[in-house]
């Protein structure tokens, strides 16, 4: 490939801060939250136009649909984004769980109020380009936005890009799922002029489990058992259908999946039912092809609605997300990568930040939390081996296959975003690297935020 040389420049440092946050999904909004509430500066960056990520850049709406009654969780910084969008009229209940369904949109404000209450430095339309280094230790980020270049200085940055973008570019060791082995990505969606009543009789006249997720053909699922019978706001007979009609062709048998939530006023969100294989979350062309593909899939699946499923004859495309949704690119190389045994088996470790329920999703494997089961998660899962100054939190943190297919879920994402703000502000209180912190003193103070850790 041709290359061409930038010439050396000098950039602006725009803000000098404690923690530098970069990313805003539910790993760094937690992050950002916690280190603020442990009584340091924060400053917390983002390329979009609002903070929470996923659940308002792609329309995740799903943010605990796990929980049944003898679900354990860690509460903490996670149970409070549920708390605070239901309080502020933007969540419903989940359909399939003890939980609620945040509104993608409602939660953008939801976000904007936490973040001000905590006196955080909010740098939207921000995209972080480049590490600050000062030898292997990481100083602070340069961005790129509508003003050019500027820097951002920090004594911790948390790297919460949910792609390990920092941590990458900072020289850390990352592993990059092979593209052909990378959870599906997909184009999400919501819908307008629903009509709520026949929608709902449709569902209760023939309702999914967990087990019609295996479809028969196609799609395998692993399950424990306990989850076969369980209801599950599925959706496949329509578009199994329209491959019949004609409407859709064969090969776009990958159609199905979730609708999230039916609102009184006939919308049909979180429409979870595009899934394209091969896009690679870290390669702007393959983003490319996904979100034009996607979208093409999406107006398909959309006819087939109108036509095959109760309720949607007169549904309309209310929205994409901003931005197709990526699961599944590099992971941290770290000083302790999970496995899918302390996923499956309950995992005890000393330096826990929080605990998770046994919630697999991901890979071909349902297990759902109903057994009051549940797992530790190790600090040292975001801990870079050989770069002082960073940690990494969201879904990005170390581990194989199937420990992310549980890590990924967006409140165990919560619960390591918590970890890693009060083990950062804990390093600038101290003076210390994050790998040579004093986990007593983070356990204690994720134990006065409400986090459980044992
Ligand atoms: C289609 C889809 C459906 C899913 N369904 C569910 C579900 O139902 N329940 C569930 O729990 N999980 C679900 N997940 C998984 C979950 O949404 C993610 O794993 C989770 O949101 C990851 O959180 P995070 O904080 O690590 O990153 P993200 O939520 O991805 O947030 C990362 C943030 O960083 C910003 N960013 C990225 N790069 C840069 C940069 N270079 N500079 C500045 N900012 C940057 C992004 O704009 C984004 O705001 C789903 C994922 C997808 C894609």
């Amino acid at each position: 490939m041709r290359q061409i040389t930038e010439p050396a420049r000098k950039v602006d440092v725009v803000h000098e801060t404690d923690v530098v946050v970069v990313g805003s999904g539910p790993g760094g909004l937690a992050a950002a939250l916690a280190a603020a509430r442990a009584g340091v500066s924060v400053a917390l960056v983002e390329r979009l136009g609002c903070f929470g990520g996923n659940i308002t850049a792609v329309g995740v709406e799903g943010f605990a649909w796990y929980r049944h009654e003898a679900t354990i969780e860690a509460g903490g910084i996670g149970r409070e984004f549920e708390d605070r969008a239901r309080e502020m009229g933007a969540a419903v209940p989940e359909s399939q769980s003890l939980s609620y369904e945040i509104d993608s949109e409602g939660f953008k404000l939801v976000a904007d109020r936490l973040v001000e209450e905590a006196g955080i430095r909010p740098m939207l339309h921000r995209q972080f380009v480049a590490p600050v280094m000062d030898g292997d230790r990481i100083t602070g980020i340069v961005t790129e936005s509508k003003a050019g270049r500027e820097a951002i200085l920090g004594k911790v940055v948390i790297d919460a890009t949910g792609d390990a973008d920092v941590a990458h570019r900072a020289g850390a060791p990352v592993n990059l799922t092979p593209r052909e082995r990378m959870m599906a990505a997909s184009v999400m969606f919501h819908l307008a002029g629903v009509d709520k009543r026949t929608f709902m009789e449709g569902v209760r006249a023939d309702p999914q489990t967990y087990r019609d997720w295996g479809g028969g053909g196609e799609w395998t699922i692993e399950t424990s058992g306990k989850e076969d019978d369980m209801f599950s706001p599925f959706i496949k007979k329509p578009f199994d259908r329209a491959i019949e009609e004609g409407l859709i062709p064969p090969h776009l048998n990958t159609i199905a999946g979730t609708w999230g939530a039916m609102h009184d006023s006939g919308e049909l969100t979180y429409m979870n039912l595009i899934h394209l294989d091969g896009v690679d979350g870290t390669d702007p062309d393959s983003l490319t092809r996904g979100e034009m593909e996607g979208r093409r899939q999406a107006m398909l699946a959309i006819e087939a609605l109108k036509r095959f499923m109760p309720g949607c004859a007169a549904a309309r495309l209310r929205n994409f997300g901003m931005t197709i949704g990526i699961r599944d690119t590099r992971k941290l190389d770290a000083v302790y990568n999970m496995t899918e045994r302390d996923v499956r088996e309950q995992g005890r470790f000393g330096d826990s930040i929080g605990i998770y329920p046994e919630f697999i999703d991901g890979y071909g494997i349902l297990i759902l939390p109903t057994t009051g089961r549940y797992m530790q998660l190790p600090y040292r899962a975001m801990l870079p081996k050989k770069l002082r100054g960073l940690l990494v939190a969201g879904r990005s943190i170390g581990g194989d296959r199937i420990a992310h297919a549980a890590t990924r879920n967006m409140s165990c994402c919560a619960v390591v975003g918590q970890g890693a703000g009060v083990a950062a502000a804990q390093a600038v209180r101290s003076g210390r690297d994050p790998a040579g912190i004093d986990l007593t003193a983070v356990q204690d103070e994720l134990k006065r935020q409400g986090v459980r850790i044992d």
